[in-house]
């Protein structure tokens, strides 16, 4: 899907990597005449990049970023406390993923736009992606929670402080 550039930094060899609003880091080398992305080689050109969306199949895999961490945590759900609105198209908000964990029973998880319906159990955790409308549907009785993830503040992937 096609995310925004929020960021740039280097990877470990010098490349320059966008990082995009879902947190991922991705490529954007200049290497001529197969890659022209002249821009990446300035500050200026970066900057004017800033915003501009890539297309992230990351996202489309349900990857969480490595670098995320968990920072909250719902109270444990069961089919009879499960608030409305999560039975419905909900999403997190920008940089926000969440696992969905199962304690006992199953919940079917539905992310219409990366056409997933998965049965999600105590084996089976559920990502979910930032800004992706999805919903949950308890299968008989259950008992689960969901954990926020967000970048890590110490990331030194998370800026152009590098450049
Ligand atoms: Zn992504």
């Amino acid at each position: 899907m096609e995310r925004p550039i929020t960021g740039f930094g280097f990877d470990d060899e010098g490349d320059s990597i966008a990082i995009l609003s879902c947190g991922h880091p991705q490529h954007v080398r200049h290497n001529p005449p197969f890659i022209n992305r002249s821009w990446v080689t300035t500050e200026q050109g970066r900057s004017s990049m800033l915003g501009k969306t890539l297309d992230c199949v990351r996202c489309d895999k349900f990857e969480l970023p490595d670098s995320f961490v968990a920072y909250k945590r719902t109270p444990v759900f069961t089919e009879e406390t499960l608030p409305a609105g999560l039975r419905k198209d909900h999403s997190t908000k920008t940089g926000v993923w969440a696992k969905i964990m199962v304690a006992e029973g199953k919940v079917r998880y539905r992310v219409p736009a990366l056409k997933a319906d998965i049965e999600l159990s105590p084996d089976r955790i559920g990502i979910v992606v930032p800004e992706v409308l999805h919903s949950v549907e308890p299968l008989g009785a259950v008992r689960f929670f969901v954990e926020f993830y967000k970048a890590w503040e110490g990331d030194s992937r998370s800026g152009d402080r590098a450049a």
